[in-house]
């Protein structure tokens, strides 16, 4: 099985190379990732200007560095190996979790897979951590993998976020409750104004959901569709409003 592995934290992230030495038990590996550092960047391509490919070594993997983000990276990847199987996103160090999922560059990894036919999982732990124990979630990472690549009907694109210190796994849906955009005002050393953007949530995590496994130590698994169609809204809509067809 072929396995490419990509993050959004950037290819020298200890992250990526977690994920790397973790997949290798599955598959042959090779890394392609951003340069440096792509989160938030949600599922940017880059068109306007020409990518680079350069090899690089992550470890004891083969790795190539591109100066894209995640989906770029996902879209050479496989246009320089052929027929891969799986790609891998992450480990990202910060939770992708619920409304992160709309700017999460380490989810459109595996969505830019998954758009092109390919298996996508994207995998985040917790970033307030003193120091990240990427060992206490590899054998759950693992686990997910086995099931992941070994069931038939399992999912072809999943978003995995882990809590600190897991003690179980969990198929969970999205949260989508209410986030509070948060925008700070602040000063530079110049004098010159600038400002922090972030999100915060505003309501407490639904029972059964992505943000409320991580909250009771669960490692939670989420699979995802592309298509974004509210299906209720379209039906509903079909049977309100009448538009003459153009077509005779
Ligand atoms: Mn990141």
């Amino acid at each position: 099985m072929k396995i490419l592995i990509t993050n959004d934290d950037g290819i020298y992230s200890p992250g990526i190379l977690a994920l790397a030495e973790i997949a290798a038990d599955f598959g042959d590996v090779r890394i392609v990732a951003p340069d440096v550092e792509q989160s938030s960047m949600g599922h940017a391509i880059t068109a306007s200007r020409p990518l680079s490919y350069k090899k690089t070594k992550i470890g004891h993997f083969e790795a190539f560095r591109v100066n894209g983000t995640p989906a770029d990276c996902v879209s050479l990847g496989c246009f320089h190996w052929d027929k891969v199987d799986m790609v891998l996103s992450g480990i990202n160090i910060g939770s992708n979790l619920g409304n992160s999922m709309w700017h999460s560059g380490t989810l459109a990894g595996a969505k830019q897979a998954a758009l092109l036919g390919i298996k996508g999982i994207a995998f985040s732990t917790p970033s307030h951590q003193a120091e990240i124990e990427f060992h206490a979630i590899k054998q759950f990472a693992s686990n997910i993998l086995t099931i992941l690549t070994e069931e038939k009907e399992s999912p072809s694109l999943v978003n995995v976020n882990f809590p600190i210190n897991p003690r179980g796994i969990v198929w969970a849906r999205q949260s989508v409750r209410h986030y509070d955009g948060v925008v700070k005002p602040a000063e530079d050393p110049m004098g010159r104004q600038h400002y922090w953007f972030t999100v915060e949530p505003i309501e407490e995590a639904e029972e059964g959901t992505d943000r409320w496994a991580v909250n009771h130590g669960l490692v939670s698994l989420t699979p995802l569709s592309l298509d974004l169609t509210n299906n209720t809204e379209l039906e509903r809509m079909l049977q309100k409003h009448y538009f003459p067809s153009p077509i005779s």
